[in-house]
């Protein structure tokens, strides 16, 4: 499962309403972002076909060497 924000990972996850008096149901949550999507959003989605959005990608740190040669 990627995400639809920032395609990163998403994992499985049980969800529950803010009352805690609904049933659980089953959704996924980005490790990256933290987004959160249930079967129903996924379900909607599916039906619209909504193009991906590529433009938000998650930062990407560039490491440069420092120090590394000698006067
Ligand atoms: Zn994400």
């Amino acid at each position: 499962m990627i995400c639809h924000r920032c395609n990163g990972f998403m994992v499985e996850e049980l969800l529950s309403d803010m009352d805690g008096q609904s049933s659980r149901a089953q959704g996924y949550r980005c490790v990256n972002c933290g987004e959160v999507t249930d079967s129903v959003l996924l379900r909607h989605r599916q039906l619209k076909q909504l193009p991906k959005k590529v433009g938000r990608q998650p930062r990407r740190l560039e490491v440069i060497a420092l120090g590394g040669s000698s006067c």
